[in-house]
């Protein structure tokens, strides 16, 4: 099985269309959360999103926009975009982002496989270092875990003690690319496939990956889009101007 990943999309509509151009035929779509926020397309974005399937995690921004959780720990600069997503939602979008399910979860067909937004006990944690790839996972036997919320492409492997942390390694920042990575056994992955609409990864290019499940490999893009649009419809939509520049930064 194919199964294309996605992560941390947050509205940003010219990002994921450039994705999904770029996405080899697939069986199935995973989107590990923060399908919204930050962006300035939160419904286009969730109406393209809902066309992929139904294996959702929720995101803590998906959970503030929602209206599930206050933005007292949200920096000023997310929680105005917190707030003026909540109140561009159509109703029938707000609805659904209400009920997206908190993960971790399986999917059927996919043995070995968990998905979750920020890590297996915490759906708020940052996996940011091996150690806590492995401390996370410590109560976990599921061999393969897809992770978001860091806005890092990348991941870690876990192989008894052994930790280590994985990037691709890209030649440059301009035309889209491609890393691939093999998946061995007895090896325990937390994988992460970059944030498609706002990565801090210092590389401006969405970031997806595809898994395939009968070849044990993960493959991760990275695709120019239209970056200008982007920040155009930030802008006008009177979002803060540092959601506009940072994404040119890719930080
Ligand atoms: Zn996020």
């Amino acid at each position: 099985m194919r199964v294309l990943l996605l992560s941390d999309i947050h509205g940003n509509l010219e990002a994921l269309e450039a994705c999904l151009g770029e996405a080899s035929a697939y069986d199935l779509a995973l989107n590990l959360g923060d399908i919204v926020g930050y962006g300035a397309s939160p419904n286009e974005v969730i109406d393209r999103s809902r066309q992929l399937g139904k294996h959702f995690v929720r995101g803590n921004h998906d959970k503030a926009c929602a209206g599930l959780m206050d933005v007292r720990g949200f920096n000023p600069i997310a929680a105005a975009a917190v707030v003026w997503t909540h109140h561009q939602l159509t109703p029938d979008n707000l609805k659904w982002l209400k009920a997206l399910p908190l993960g971790p979860l399986s999917v059927d067909g996919l043995e070995g496989v968990q998905m979750v937004h920020g890590s297996p006990r915490d759906e708020d944690e940052y996996i940011l270092v091996s150690e806590d790839a492995a401390e996370s996972t410590a109560n976990t036997r599921v061999p393969v875990t897809f992770f978001g919320h860091t806005h890092i492409q990348g991941g870690f492997r876990l192989e008894g003690n052994h930790e280590a942390t994985m990037r691709p390694n890209y030649r440059s920042l301009q035309s889209k690319a491609s890393w691939e990575l093999k998946l061995e056994k007895s090896v325990n992955y937390l994988i992460n496939p970059g944030s498609v609409g706002q990565p801090r990864d210092g590389d401006w290019r969405a970031g997806y990956a595809m898994f395939d499940s009968a070849k044990r490999t993960v493959t991760f893009y990275r695709v120019p889009y239209d970056l200008e649009k982007a920040q155009k419809r930030i802008l006008e939509a009177k979002l803060p101007e540092r959601l506009a520049a940072r994404l040119a930064q890719g930080r």
